[in-house]
């Protein structure tokens, strides 16, 4: 398998790249509009067919780079259940396994950051976790549908229950992580460690931060799949 985690450095944004080298079959996890180009590059040089795009969820901090990759390879676009994205070519269920190939990527429903949101877990052993789990964090719940509770159920309850070998790999990061585990996230994690349900709901609930700079633009373009209103 091939597997390669891409960084939109104004974002913080990790794009995952994951191919079976056998069969030349490709997909994109949270690709990024403005680094479609990059994107490109890598499957024109590894001469890989893009089959489908994946979101984790429908992003308020940047523009997704399906709309484009769709024109461009004639991909798939997919995402989760229950987002509302009409222009998606289909969407993905809890417990759903996805292929690639010989890899197998199961969505598991994370909702919580967003109220549409999956992990993906790839050939059993690394978990895209998406803006549900981050490295020593996790993403906010104070927009979008977010609800703290929500939260902290699934990743206590779902992520935390897979080995504790299984690598992490989150949605972003903005400290220069690139890769973690589910044991080292349940001793470490700052924002579940030590805290209860409630204790958790009161503190992300008190986090006061900005919006993301560019949430006006991005959560209406990603619902028409990355359009941006003066392409539609
Ligand atoms: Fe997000």
């Amino acid at each position: 398998m091939l597997f390669r985690q891409l960084l939109d450095s104004e974002t913080g944004t990790y794009t995952y790249l994951i191919a079976d080298l056998v069969t030349k079959e490709a997909a994109l996890v949270d690709p990024v509009i403005e680094q479609v180009d990059r994107d490109q590059k890598w499957l024109k040089e590894l001469g890989l067919t893009l089959k489908f795009c994946l979101e984790t969820h429908i992003h308020a901090d940047h523009i997704t780079g399906t709309s484009k990759l769709r024109e461009l390879t004639g991909c798939e676009g997919i995402v989760p259940e229950h987002a509302h994205v009409a222009c998606a070519s289909r969407s993905v269920q809890d417990g759903e396994v996805l292929r690639v190939g010989e890899i197998e990527i199961q969505a598991i429903a994370t909702p919580g950051h967003t109220d549409s949101h999956m992990a993906y877990l790839v050939n059993g052993t690394q978990v895209l976790t998406g803006d549900a789990l981050l490295i020593r964090g996790c993403g906010r719940t104070d927009f979008q549908s977010g609800d703290a509770g929500t939260l902290y159920d699934r990743v206590t309850q779902h992520l935390f229950t897979l080995p504790d070998e299984t690598l992490v790999y989150p949605g972003h990061d903005y400290r220069g992580n690139t890769v973690s585990t589910i044991g080292e996230e349940k001793q470490w994690n700052p924002r579940f460690v030590g805290r209860n349900r409630a204790q958790f709901i009161e503190f992300m609930n008190n986090l006061d931060l900005p919006n993301p700079k560019k949430i006006a633009e991005a959560v209406p373009a990603n619902e028409r799949c990355g359009r941006m209103a003066s392409m539609v």
